[in-house]
């Protein structure tokens, strides 16, 4: 069995080589439980960017040209190295991003879920032909590679969120450069020493860590990129989205979410609150889907928050490596400002404390798994996306209200509700402005269903039939003179 350490790469993997940063500067990544060091990589910026976009390029030229039958093995192959290692792949994800092991090796499956789907999806990227209108024309259409892909991936899924992007290009064809968050690069450097364990050839796969906003306006301007795919904030999305303009790039954006989440009074009550737990404080409430507002119809308001509070403190707090752990810390000393910030704000404006409400014990970037109640709308989490353990519940008294309180967001990511009632189950989920929505599940994402968002929370959809879409471009061939 392979130690995470053996995964552990302190270079940036360009063209099948392990390499520094131009000028030798390093980033030091921490592992957030205690702020130990787990090591340095390499801080790179343009320069090497561009060499890994060159070495990208040129790797297409005959990697989009082997068969589908090929690449799909190549990534069949590498979805059996992920679950061969998976044991160490998670205590690596864990050491750099703080989730409890079984969180992280369950990240790892879903990794190797996604490679082994495009693995199979592979090898029906099928074209069509269309009755021509001249008889003496046949129609083809046929769908091609983007090219070179450039990727950047957040701290919270750094191992899936690539799995998402590496899987789709490599199938579809294209090479990848990406670039993984500051925080959490070793597992995204994990996928090269996959790559290279399987022998997907040089090139097809870079992997550069450094400087975001040197990395990313390479991969950006660059002209030889003609695909950005992003996970991460709105904000960054945006400033993505106009750098890519200039060169009419292609884009795949999964942004920030605003997840609601509600609970009807014919709901089962037990369900919701195991769904709101699941929903809320995985990865201690730092995902895009984590729900970020509890709605509770008034007449079931307060049994709801009495057993949703009880299920909140049976959460166990600490170092993610440490068994029995549920909840681990947050990425980093402002993410820990921030919540408090969300905290302060809310009780100011008349929330109520009904469970944790302040830094754990354990210190560091330990938070108590909270629970309010009162929240209303002028609070800043109505709008903004949490990110960490915080459960605020707003109370509602009708269909209609609940719907509106809802879509009240410029995000449109994940969105939750709990009911017995068809009709209800029916009329809310078409009326809700979200990409996902679970009807009476807390965690729905899955490699065969598209993952992706509406309004401000993005553009395109991730796994799936539909997963391939964005890193093809349709050809029609026209043949005359029949
Ligand atoms: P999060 O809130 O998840 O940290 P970010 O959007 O800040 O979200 O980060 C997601 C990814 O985007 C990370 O890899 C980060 O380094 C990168 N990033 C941040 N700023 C920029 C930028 N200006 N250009 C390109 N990438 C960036």
């Amino acid at each position: 069995m392979s130690l995470w350490s053996e995964f552990r790469r302190d270079r940036i993997y360009v063209n099948g080589t392990w390499t520094e940063a131009a000028d030798s500067s390093t980033i030091t990544v921490t592992n957030p439980a205690d702020g130990s060091v787990i090591g340095m990589v390499p801080n790179a910026g343009a320069a090497e960017t561009r060499l890994a976009i060159e070495a990208a390029a040129c790797a297409f030229e005959s990697f989009s040209q082997i068969s589908a039958n090929d690449r799909a093995r190549m990534l069949r192959d590498m979805a059996t190295a992920i679950l061969d290692n998976q044991a160490a792949l998670a205590e690596l994800l864990t050491r750099e991003q703080g989730k409890p092991l079984a969180e992280a090796r369950g990240e790892i499956a879903m990794s190797a879920a996604y490679i082994q789907w495009f693995a199979e999806e592979a090898r029906r990227v099928y074209g069509d032909t269309i009755p021509s209108p001249w008889v003496d024309r046949r129609i083809i259409v046929n769908r091609q590679p983007v090219g070179v892909v450039g990727a950047i991936t957040p701290w919270n899924f750094p191992s899936s969120m690539l799995a998402r992007k590496i899987g789709p290009a490599l199938a579809a064809g294209c090479t990848i450069v990406a670039k993984p968050a500051s925080q959490t690069p070793y597992s995204a450097l994990a996928w090269g020493v996959l790559a290279e364990q399987v022998g997907i050839p040089a090139g097809v796969i870079n992997i550069v860590t450094g400087d975001a906003r040197a990395v990313g306006g390479e991969l950006t301007a660059n002209p030889l990129v003609r695909k950005i795919t992003f996970t991460g904030s709105t904000a960054v999305g945006k400033t993505l989205l106009r750098q890519a303009a200039d060169t009419v790039k292609k884009v795949s954006m999964e942004l920030g979410g605003n997840a609601p989440f509600i609970v009807f009074d014919d709901a089962d009550i037990g369900k919701a609150v195991e769904g709101a737990i699941a929903a809320k404080f995985r990865n201690a409430g730092q995902t895009c889907v984590c729900t970020n507002r509890i709605y509770v119809q008034s007449s079931i308001h307060d049994e709801f928050i009495e057993a949703f509070a009880a299920a909140t403190q049976k959460l166990t707090v600490g170092s993610g490596l440490d068994h029995g752990v549920t909840t681990g810390p947050l990425i980093d000393d402002n993410a820990v400002a921030k919540l408090q910030e969300f905290l302060d704000d809310a009780v100011t404006k008349g929330a109520r404390v009904v469970t944790g409400g302040k830094r754990h014990a354990l210190g560091g970037r330990f938070f108590e798994p909270t629970v309010l109640t009162e929240a209303t709308e002028d609070m800043s989490f109505a709008r903004e996306e949490i990110f960490g353990p915080l459960a605020p519940i707003f109370r509602f008294e009708t269909e209609e209200e609940a719907i509106r309180f809802a879509n009240e967001t410029e995000f449109g990511l994940a969105a939750y509700f709990y009911t017995r009632d068809l009709g209800r189950a029916f009329r809310v989920s078409e009326k809700l402005q979200y990409g996902l929505v679970g009807i009476n599940e807390g965690i729905i994402t899955t490699e065969v269903a598209p993952f992706g968002g509406m309004k401000e929370s993005g553009i395109g959809r991730e796994g799936s039939k539909h997963g391939l879409d964005d890193y093809l471009e349709l050809k029609y061939v026209c043949i005359g003179g029949l």
